[in-house]
């Protein structure tokens, strides 16, 4: 074996995908199903949020914009490029992750929503979290790559196995690196029967709280909150509350939509994605790629490809 991932959420699998892609002999280790993360609670739209530093995540994102754009064309891999409307409080709002995107089109002012000062449109890849995971999952197994159900107490355990560790542990990586900067953000989605009509997302960038609205197949997910410090795994009504009138006040087709089900997952916030190399002596090192805070679906292929380029070439 020539590397362990660590972490079968949405980066660690990604990951194992690339570095096989690169002639890699992989294996990956992790203690919980991507399904039953953050990885499956995200709602998941391609869209830079609470995540830094901005000039690697605009290169990560535009790595993952253009992967996801060529998965949409697999109708088996749950991803499809959707048309997204997002509205500002700000005339000239700050679209600093727009060289990573496709074409962005600003809407004249007689077509921006009431409530906005300026609003854009354009379309971006939408990961359909149910289908898309156990499909990454399936590609990793296609490619030879064992998969094993394991809970780590350090990293050092996977050395056992090979000399390269690729570390995607997400929060987890607070506890196995002693990390003191990572910070959960908490955010709470309410996940709907999709209306009839509603066919664009939509992220209304106004308030504090994230408020937005992502069709995916027959359902739509609704948001949102980002709560940091808080580690309620709970649902807590107030949040379904705040985001179904948030979000019935903007969207007419949305009031009494038919909820299915209140998910909550802990965004692995650190002021710094990060993503390097830790050499351990001995020819042993940690290739670290955690901190993706509400970004994870945003940036996985960017981040694996680089952390292929830092694993090197297979022997
Ligand atoms: C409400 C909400 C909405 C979101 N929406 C979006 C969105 O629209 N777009 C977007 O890009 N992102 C979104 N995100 C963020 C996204 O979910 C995360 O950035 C992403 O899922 C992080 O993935 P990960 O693989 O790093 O972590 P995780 O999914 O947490 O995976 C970590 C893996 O490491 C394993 N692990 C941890 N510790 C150990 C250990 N000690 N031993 C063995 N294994 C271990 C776990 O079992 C798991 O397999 C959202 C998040 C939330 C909460």
């Amino acid at each position: 074996m020539d590397v362990v991932v660590v972490g079968a959420g949405v980066v660690g699998l990604t990951a194992a995908v690339v570095l096989r892609e690169r002639g890699h002999r992989v294996a990956l280790w992790a203690r919980d199903d991507g399904t039953a993360t953050v990885s499956g609670v995200a709602a998941a739209i391609w869209y830079p949020f609470l995540a830094e530093p901005r000039a690697r995540v605009l290169g990560w994102a535009r790595v993952t914009f253009r992967r996801l754009e060529r998965l949409a064309g697999d109708p088996a891999s749950g991803v499809r490029m959707v048309p997204v409307v997002e509205g500002f409080a700000t005339a000239e709002p700050d679209l600093w992750w727009a060289g990573a995107a496709g074409a962005i089109e600003r809407l004249p002012a007689a077509a921006v929503p009431a409530g906005f000062a300026a609003a854009i449109r354009t379309h971006v890849p939408v990961c359909a979290t149910p289908i898309h995971l156990p499909w990454l999952l399936a590609q990793v197994r296609a490619a030879g790559i064992a998969v094993e159900r394991r809970s780590l107490a350090s990293l050092d355990e996977a050395f056992a196995a090979a000399p390269t560790v690729v570390n995607c542990t997400g929060l987890g990586a607070r506890e196995l690196c002693g990390d003191g900067a990572m910070v959960a953000v908490r955010g709470q989605v309410v996940v709907a029967a999709r209306p009839p009509g509603l066919d664009a997302a939509w992220i209304d960038d106004t308030n504090e709280r994230p408020l937005y609205a992502v069709p995916r197949g027959d359902d739509v997910v609704l948001g949102g909150s980002a709560q940091r410090g808080d580690e309620r795994l709970a649902a807590d009504p107030a949040d379904t509350t705040a985001i179904l009138a948030g979000l019935g006040a903007r969207l007419p087709e949305l009031r009494g939509v038919a909820v299915r089900a209140v998910k909550v997952g802990l965004r692995p916030w650190r002021p710094a994605v990060r993503l390097e190399v830790e050499p351990r002596g001995g020819g042993r090192r940690i290739v670290h790629d955690y901190g993706h805070g509400g970004s994870g679906y945003t940036l996985a292929w960017g981040c694996a490809e680089e952390v292929a380029d830092l694993v090197g070439a297979a022997r």
